[in-house]
């Protein structure tokens, strides 16, 4: 059996859970049901991939690392059924994936380089996923489950808010990875909410809304906002035009934007 050789690859942000606490941690969120699709983005040497197929007795894994990929295929022998997928998790289309046969559950220690891209590569595709476990750097995760009022409540709270729930489960240390990173590290749940609670007709206005305000996030939105709308509109959408982008709810820019997207088309943001 050949084992893992190749050394860790910073470059493919390469550092593998070693404290099985922290492994059992994980598995016990992701709690896997009979019948459930579970799908890990980076396996890397397996250390979470294991213990899932060791209880689901079955697993799809998408890993870049053409060094990872026979050993993992190995190891998986006599453990349980081990589908890999040799491919940039960014070039996998999860719809595709999910096809018929029911939604995904994605789990993952992601790739930290590239973390905020497969968060909204995921998203695109949130029709297609049950939930997600992701570890992130705690500082990823401390701004994605912010809210108003928060120094960190920004673009990415907003933009992951709106389409899913996020709940920040736990950190874990540098000491729990080899080698270990040089940032703490924490869990987070996200589940994509229900098509019809979205309630957000047009995404593309939506989300730049949701740029231009933090772009600019000292600013009021009358004055953030200038390409997008005018003040009047911002008022006329039930907003204060002096407030600012981290003040205002998840809801509430789901609310302008609505507006907007309710505006005769020449009135309408182009
Ligand atoms: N799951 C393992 C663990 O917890 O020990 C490894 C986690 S390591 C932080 C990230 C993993 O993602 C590595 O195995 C790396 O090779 C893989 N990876 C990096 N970029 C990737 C990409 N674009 N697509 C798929 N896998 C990638």
């Amino acid at each position: 059996m050949s084992t893992f050789k190749a050394p860790p690859k910073k470059n493919l942000g390469q550092h593998f859970l070693s404290d099985r606490s922290y492994i059992d941690r994980i598995v016990m969120a992701v709690n896997p049901k009979p019948g459930d699709r579970l799908v890990e983005i980076g396996p890397g040497q397996g250390a979470i991939t294991f213990p899932l197929l060791k209880k689901h007795g079955e697993l799809t894994v998408i890993e870049f690392d053409r060094d990872l990929i026979t050993p993992l295929m190995e190891a998986s022998e006599g453990v349980g059924r081990l589908t890999i997928i040799h491919k940039d998790v960014l070039q996998v289309d999860f719809s595709r994936l999910a096809g018929d046969e029911g939604p995904l559950r994605l789990v993952g220690n992601l790739p930290y380089n590239i973390s905020s891209p497969i968060l909204f590569h995921a998203l695109e595709h949130a029709g297609a996923v049950r939930d997600m476990h992701f570890m992130l750097q705690k500082e990823v995760v401390d701004r994605m489950a912010s809210g108003p009022g928060s120094k960190v409540y920004g673009r990415l709270s907003v933009m992951l808010q709106a389409y899913c729930t996020v709940t920040s489960l736990f950190d874990v240390p540098p000491g729990a990875f080899r080698p270990p990173p040089k940032v703490d590290s924490a869990v987070v749940r996200l589940v994509p909410r229900p098509a019809a609670e979205i309630g957000i007709a047009d995404p593309a206005l939506f989300e730049r809304i949701v740029r231009d305000a933090f772009g600019q996030r000292r600013k009021t939105l009358r004055n953030a906002l200038q390409q997008v709308c005018t003040g009047a509109d911002i008022e006329a959408a039930g907003l204060r035009p002096d407030a600012r982008a981290e003040q205002l709810e998840v809801a509430e820019f789901r609310q302008l934007a609505t507006y907007l997207g309710s505006l005769p088309p020449g009135a309408r943001p182009a």
